[in-house]
């Protein structure tokens, strides 16, 4: 369907809100770097998703540059990656080092130490989805340890 100009698109937004019938394009927050206590390496995120109670979805786009990746941690209420580019390496602890492409989708469960990224010579970005800390349920919501070093990170830890 042919977009209409933009004037158009925004008075019938405004005619839209005013019935309380719309979609919303959401408000962005500036992409984010990852920080270095988490992260090895250039990694930038966005949040896409924050859902608000009852909702406890959370959604960020990550985008890891070759070599970059999480320090080892995991998630209280699991999480699931979706590959959208490249390619990325992650791996469960004391599990096999798996390659991740463009299209893959990975879940690790509750609790399991866990860490993932780009692969050496490739960008990689993926969704990260998870849940939350129900209310009243202990945290934390993401446990940090260690950084992967680069013997764990070329299968060699
Ligand atoms: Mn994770």
């Amino acid at each position: 369907m042919a977009r209409l100009p933009l004037e158009d698109e925004f008075r019938c937004l405004r005619a839209a809100y005013a019935r309380g019938t719309t979609v919303e394009i959401q408000p962005k927050q500036p992409t984010a770097k990852g920080p270095a206590e988490t992260f090895t390496g250039d990694v930038w995120f966005d949040v896409i998703a924050r859902g608000q109670a009852p909702s406890r979805l959370r959604v960020n786009l990550v985008r890891f540059t070759p070599g970059a990746r999480t320090a080892w941690h995991s998630h209280a209420n699991g999480q699931t990656l979706h590959v959208v580019d490249g390619r990325g390496l992650a791996q469960a602890r004391g599990g096999e080092i798996v390659e991740i492409r463009s299209g893959d989708t990975v879940y690790t469960p509750p609790g399991e130490w866990h860490w993932h990224g780009a692969a050496p010579d490739h960008l990689m970005a993926h969704l990260a989805m998870w849940d939350a800390l129900a209310e009243g349920e202990q945290g934390p919501e993401t446990d940090w340890g260690a950084h992967v070093t680069d013997e764990e990170y070329s299968g060699r830890g």
